[in-house]
């Protein structure tokens, strides 16, 4: 599998690292093959990360994730689910890499800034989630 899903999150929007997140990106030497500006709703959000359903967290997360705009996006590389987690670092900021994405622009481990896909199957799904056909198309 050659692709990931990412999502710049709503804390990296709003703050005005939305550039500085996507040149992080092309530091790793991922091309990027579609991206889009857009807010979800409550429910979006809801199916989106329904497999943490079940956990605490969950409703912060939802509120947090349909607070204002994320940009999704698809990226390329080989190997690119395993590859983006590490560019991406740790959940929380503090306990990521050096020079990983959530360690320079993260804020908190909820307001971590960046989404990656977690295994091939689940990049597939979110990929068609947020950019339907996507897989017809390449
Ligand atoms: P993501 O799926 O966003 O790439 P992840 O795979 O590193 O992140 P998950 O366990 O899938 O982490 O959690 C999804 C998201 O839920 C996290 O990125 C973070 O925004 C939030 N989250 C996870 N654990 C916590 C927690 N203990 N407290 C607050 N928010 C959390
Ligand atoms: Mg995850």
């Amino acid at each position: 599998m050659e692709h990931t899903l990412a999502i710049i999150k709503p804390n990296a929007v709003k703050t005005g690292y939305t550039g500085r997140v996507l040149s992080r990106i092309e530091d790793f030497e991922f091309t990027m093959e579609a991206i889009r500006l857009l807010q979800l709703s409550t429910e979006d959000a809801e199916e989106f990360y329904a497999v943490h359903q079940q956990r605490p967290f969950f409703p912060s997360l939802i509120e947090f994730m349909s607070s204002g705009p994320i940009v999704p996006l698809v990226l390329q590389k080989t190997d690119a689910v395993t590859e983006f987690r590490k560019a991406i670092g740790a959940t929380d900021p503090e306990e990521a890499g050096e020079g990983t994405i959530r360690r320079l622009y993260g804020e908190s481990k909820e307001r971590n800034t960046i989404h990656g896909s977690d295994s091939n199957e689940n990049a597939r799904i979110e990929i068609e989630f947020f950019f339907p056909g996507f897989f017809a198309s390449i």
